[in-house]
């Protein structure tokens, strides 16, 4: 592995990224055993994002400066977390809408960490519908993939939205698993903000002490690591608490503390939302005027960055505020304002909800267009495999045609047409390199005689024998023909006639000297032999094997079994023929 390469194309971190990581997995075993992961195996793309990802959460400040490393498709999901960690959630919500659309066509290995950005984001945004959808999803991937850190946190928002809901056993339910699997991951961050929800949980189900115990477990884990933001939400979950008791004075100091905490750290966005739980705290213990107060000046504090959907919930206690202190015309000016924006906002969730189901289409159609180019790819190959064994099959029996087209079906060995295109050739390359060629021409003696005294397929059976004994003695460069009936040829290159007399002698030999074994029994067997070489330039085939003809029928007449060289006179010259002289003439 590379890690010292600046290069950031998919699945390799740069270097400034693996140094930021590591200085922070110092502190966050989460972020060290991803990285640990992504050392181990660098390829997959799911170690490398889980990195960026958990790096980006936890430092998004530093890792603004990084962004310029990242390939495209990966910027948009670090450059989403982190908008949508400092606040700008619309800009968050479409950075990561891209991102998972991305990750979901393409079906890469970037794992669930889009889609659970993008749930987390449009919960936050009020659209929870749309994110628990995004957020099952990214739940089923994470534990599929045994990503214990996405798991858990989406175990947590989960649990989060079924609070919202008012289903608390649920919201337990959830916050107990996911901080198990943050535990399992090493998230003592994670594990951290899964106690403060826990308390939340435990207190809308009626039990303050078990909720007070989760706050007690986190509280010191957050001071120890100077968690400030989780050390403010457990403030704030113990004020409850103390409200709920009707311990106000312990209430007001929780909240003060925690929203001190808040602005210290510039988490804006968690103080209004704070301030609107104490203000329901204030309400349900009785405390209208200061509920009142505190909603009112929320409003006009928060002003346009408060969300519609917050600012509806704080028109709304302000509303009763208001009509428990008896001011009715005020109470109905909030409510109307509050009936105004969740008329907005509803009409903004049918656009989102119409907007997000074209998107889904899309993204169907283009994970649908990827199968079927997929399938089609298949398909095409498994043609072209088809395709490829045919080729093969027919260039094989193309082969075999070859080898047919130039053999000699009883004695295997090549046939006439073979012969005369190599003699051809051989002369080609005699007339021009100036190398000797030699013809022996050889025929079996009284051969008749055989066929009429035993039958012919012994006459068959000596013509074989008798093929494998002579080719036995050539050169590999030799080339062995049955001319036709009993009849061979030998075509001889870079041989001269005294090379070829010395070859066709040992033949003549080779033929008579051992009779050949038949069915029949053993039958004597002469040959005779004409030889003859190439004499002058303009040698043709025509020539070459009348000349071979006319020794070998001097043989014939000198009594068989023997051999002769042609010489000029044994026929007369053929001077008459013309150049090109094929067909051989008939003899
Ligand atoms: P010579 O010494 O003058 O060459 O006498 P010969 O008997 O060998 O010559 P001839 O031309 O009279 O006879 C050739 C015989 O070869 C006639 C034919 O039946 C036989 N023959 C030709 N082709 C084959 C074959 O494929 N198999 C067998 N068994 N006999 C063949
Ligand atoms: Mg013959
Ligand atoms: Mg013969």
């Amino acid at each position: 592995m590379n890690v010292e390469s600046p290069d950031s194309s998919l699945g390799l971190l740069p270097a400034t990224w693996v140094q930021l990581a590591g200085s922070i997995s110092a502190a966050e075993p989460v972020v060290a055993r991803a990285l640990e992961a992504y050392r181990a195996r660098p390829s997959p793309r799911s170690a490398a994002v889980s990195v960026q990802v958990l790096t980006a959460q936890l430092a998004p400040r530093e890792v603004k400066a990084l962004l310029d490393t990242l390939a495209p498709e990966e910027r948009d999901l670090i450059e989403g977390i982190i908008r949508s960690r400092t606040g700008d959630l619309p800009g968050a919500i479409r950075l990561l809408d891209q991102a998972a659309t991305h990750a979901r066509t393409i079906a890469d290995d970037t794992g669930p960490w889009p889609l659970a950005e993008l749930g987390r984001a449009l919960c936050i945004s009020g659209e929870s519908a749309e994110g628990a959808a995004y957020l099952e999803e990214a739940l089923l991937m994470a534990r599929v993939a045994d990503d214990h850190a996405c798991a858990g946190r989406c175990l947590l928002q989960l649990g989060f939205l079924e609070g919202e809901r008012r289903r608390s056993e649920a919201y337990a339910e959830h916050t107990r698993q996911g901080i198990a699997a943050l535990r399992k991951a090493g998230d003592l961050r994670g594990e951290v903000l899964g106690l403060c929800n826990l308390g939340g949980a435990l207190q809308s189900l009626g039990d303050p002490a078990a909720a007070a115990a989760a706050y007690d477990e986190a509280l010191p884990v957050a001071q120890r690591h100077g968690w400030s933001y989780h050390e403010a939400l457990i403030l704030a979950g113990r004020a409850g608490l103390a409200y709920g008791r009707g311990d106000i004075a312990s209430g007001v100091h929780g909240y003060t503390e925690s929203a001190a905490i808040l602005d210290r750290i510039g988490h804006h966005q968690q103080r209004l939302y704070q301030s609107i739980v104490w203000a329901r705290c204030e309400l349900e213990c009785g405390q209208f005027a200061e509920a009142r107060a505190r909603s009112a000046s929320l409003l006009a504090e928060a002003g346009g960055t408060i969300s519609a959907h917050a600012a509806a919930q704080t028109w709304g206690i302000q509303a009763k505020a208001l009509e428990a202190l008896g001011d009715f015309p005020a109470a109905c000016a909030a409510r109307a304002a509050q009936v105004a924006l969740l008329e907005e906002l509803t009409l903004e969730r049918l656009a989102t909800a119409r907007r997000v189901a074209a998107e889904r289409y899309q993204t169907l159609n283009a994970r649908r267009s990827v199968r079927i180019e997929r399938d089609l790819r298949f398909e095409l190959q498994a043609r072209n495999d088809e395709l490829g064994r045919v080729l093969a099959a027919q260039q094989k029996l193309r082969e075999e045609f070859e080898v047919l087209a130039i053999t000699d079906m009883l004695t295997g060995l090549y046939n006439r047409r073979h012969l005369e295109s190599e003699l051809q050739r051989g002369l080609r390359l005699t007339a021009r390199h100036r190398h000797p060629l030699s013809l022996i021409v050889l025929d079996i003696d009284l051969f008749k005689q055989i066929n009429d005294r035993h039958g012919h397929p012994v006459g068959d059976e000596v013509l074989v024998a008798l093929s494998g004994r002579v080719r036995a003695r050539l050169r590999a460069t030799d080339v062995i023909a049955r001319w036709g009936g009993e009849e061979f040829c030998l075509l001889l290159p870079n041989t001269d006639l005294e090379g070829a007399r010395e070859l066709a002698e040992q033949i003549r030999l080779v033929v008579s000297t051992t009779p050949f074994d038949t069915e029949v029994g053993p039958i004597h067997v002469t040959a005779s032999l004409g030889v003859v070489s190439v004499e002058q330039p303009g040698e043709t085939l025509t020539r070459l094997v009348m000349r071979a003809d006319a020794a070998l029928y001097a043989a014939k007449t000198a009594g068989r079994n023997c051999l002769v060289l042609y010489q000029p006179g044994l026929i007369p010259e053929p001077a008459n023929l013309p150049v090109s002289c094929e067909p051989t003439p008939a003899r």
